[in-house]
């Protein structure tokens, strides 16, 4: 059954049936799809500028809540950074300093990433200011966290070291104070008791009477026990870490070569072996393969005003 129109016809009064071409009916419904779209948009574009959906609510009510939370995040990170670099500067100045370790340059605690932007990335973010720089605070901080327990670690192994180098370092008289008659010669040029001329005394001469026990002044082992020209009878001890010390003139040796000791160990007794003029022991801290002053080294078994007076009457004058 097809369909069918009216038409008003003036001249006869009457309706008339019309009969309209498949081309009309196309484009008569084309029409009307278009006019109807139209309207639609129309409608659509004041509802979505005037309206916002539901979705488009949660999502502007996140992004202001996110803005909100990225400036707090900042605020901490700054705070985070405030409290690392005092953490470093103890770290440079106080634990690095007991143990006489360099200060991490700031080439290596704060470097720079250089080259091309890593954030790019970012850029087309709303925000992306913050965005970027709260990233690039985060980033800094790992590299910094990371060059901080590097630098802990190393501290742990050197108070194990420390240790025992404080053991082994010469660090008390070789004779006990008590016993010991004073400096009879200090370190340095001097004129030599026996060839009569000006030369550096390695060491320092403490008289005693003989047979009074000599210590080790420092863990280590006997790197030799035996006759020395010049020096008579003597011993020499290596203690690691590049000190030795030695005991020259000594009447009677306790130790032989390669025997380990410890401070205090009875390693011989005082005498007047080889060109000495009187008993005393010839005591020499060679520091690296450098004669150093022993009487830097003779602080634990001293009084702080014992120690004034050894050093005063150590140096040659
Ligand atoms: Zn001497």
């Amino acid at each position: 059954m097809s369909k069918s129109f009216y038409k008003y016809n003036p001249d006869t009064l009457s309706y008339d049936k019309v009969y309209p071409s498949v081309w009309q009916r196309v484009w008569s419904i084309f029409r009307q799809l278009f006019l109807g779209i139209l309207i639609g948009g129309i409608l659509f574009a004041v509802a979505d500028y005037s309206l916002d959906s539901p979705i488009k609510q949660q999502l502007k009510k996140e992004n202001k809540l996110l803005l909100t939370q990225y400036q707090i995040l900042s605020k901490q990170l700054d705070q985070n950074e405030q409290i690392l670099s005092e953490l470093e500067d103890r770290d440079d100045n106080l634990y690095r300093g007991v143990f006489n370790a360099e200060p991490i340059p700031s080439s290596i605690r704060k470097p720079g990433f250089g080259g091309t932007n890593r954030y790019e990335h970012l850029l087309t973010m709303n925000n992306a200011d913050l965005v970027i720089a709260i990233t690039a605070k985060l980033d800094m901080m790992t590299k910094q966290l990371a060059v901080q327990s590097n630098s802990y670690d190393e501290l742990t192994e050197m108070v194990k070291t420390k240790e025992e180098r404080i053991k082994n370092m010469p660090s008390i008289m070789p004779l006990s104070p008590k016993q010991s008659k004073g400096i009879g010669s200090g370190f340095g040029l001097r004129v030599h008791p026996i060839f009569g001329d000006r030369r550096a005394h390695t060491g320092v001469d403490i008289n005693a009477a003989s047979g009074t026990p000599i210590h080790a002044t420092g863990n280590g082992v006997v790197e030799s026990a035996g006759w020395e020209n010049g020096y008579g009878y003597t011993v020499v001890i290596n203690h690691g870490f590049g000190y030795k010390t030695r005991y020259g003139h000594c009447r009677e040796l306790k130790v032989r070569a390669g025997q380990k000791v410890t401070r205090g160990l009875l390693i011989a007794t005082v005498g007047s072996t080889g060109t000495a003029t009187g008993n005393h022991v010839h005591y020499e801290v060679i520091v690296n393969g450098q004669y150093d002053n022993p009487a830097k080294y003779c602080f634990m078994n001293l009084t702080p005003k014992e120690y004034e007076q050894m050093l005063f009457d150590s140096e040659n004058r």
